[in-house]
């Protein structure tokens, strides 16, 4: 797969998954527009990726504001020149309960989770549709189809983002752009954190085997899987939903 050249933006590409997005497409020759609110982050990423000899900007982007949006797309244009793929993978989760939860954080979850995804996307696809095409991914999760108690705004979010990429893939089709979501599963971030915040967590031999695959996935699970459907070995495949979750979501739970 050759992303020589390809100019690919990565919405929450700071930390966690998103770190490990930038750095997979980066060493796959692409330049990569790193997103993110966090300004620490966003930069320690961008200079690991120049110090490996690859080229990357970072533009501070809170994906909820329609001007850091406007902004992040500007300065792609006038540094790349062009967009060829959008990863939309910020996202954050649910504090509280729906006892204790004021309504403020349910809008918190949804501005940023899927009203982000749906803004940037607005905002990108006029540049990919002008130079002939492009990829659109948006990060959804598992947590769409199967829940925890008190997960109401981020399951809804990412719900909502599997419908959007329904309905931007049809939208978006014949200006040769696909647009397709990708489901992680449980996926231990933590060496993809800011070093100052770097813990890990006690994972038993239970937790991994919870999953068939016989682990808990990795970001690498999912940067490949990205890596895969903005390639043009998938170039058939739009509107899809891509589970990454060692068979988790499959497997029949009795009690
Ligand atoms: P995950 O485990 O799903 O990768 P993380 O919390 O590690 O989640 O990473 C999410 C990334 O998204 C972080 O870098 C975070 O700073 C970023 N992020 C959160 N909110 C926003 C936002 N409103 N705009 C842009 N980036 C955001």
């Amino acid at each position: 797969m050759d992303f020589n050249d390809k100019v690919v933006i990565v919405t929450g590409g700071g930390q966690g998954i998103g770190r490990c997005i930038v750095q997979t497409f980066a060493d796959k020759g692409a330049k990569v527009v790193i997103a993110d609110i966090d300004d620490e982050a966003g930069i320690e990423n961008e200079e690991y990726i120049k110090s490996k000899g690859g080229d990357s900007l970072f533009v501070h982007t809170d994906v909820s504001l329609e001007e850091d949006v406007g902004n992040l797309v500007d300065k792609t244009i006038k540094t790349y020149g062009k967009i060829d793929i959008l990863i939309n993978n910020a996202g954050v989760g649910a504090r509280g309960t729906i006892y204790t939860r004021p309504m403020e954080e349910w809008d918190r979850v949804i501005n940023v989770n899927l009203r982000g995804t749906y803004m940037c996307s607005k905002y990108v696809a006029p540049h990919m549709r002008d130079n002939g095409g492009g990829v659109i991914i948006n990060i959804a999760s598992t947590r769409a189809f199967m829940s925890e108690p008190h997960t109401e705004p981020y399951s809804a979010s990412k719900g909502g983002i599997i419908a959007l990429t329904h309905s931007l893939a049809i939208s978006l089709g014949y200006d040769k752009i696909r647009v397709n979501s990708i489901s992680p599963g449980w996926i231990e971030v933590s060496e993809w954190k800011k070093s100052r915040e770097a813990k890990k967590p006690q994972l038993t031999e239970e937790d991994h085997l919870q999953h068939p695959a016989g682990r808990v996935g990795k970001p690498e699970d999912v940067a490949n899987a990205c890596l895969f459907l903005c390639s043009e070995e998938a170039s058939f495949i739009t509107g899809a939903n891509l589970i990454v979750d060692g068979g988790m979501t499959v497997k029949m739970i009795y009690v």
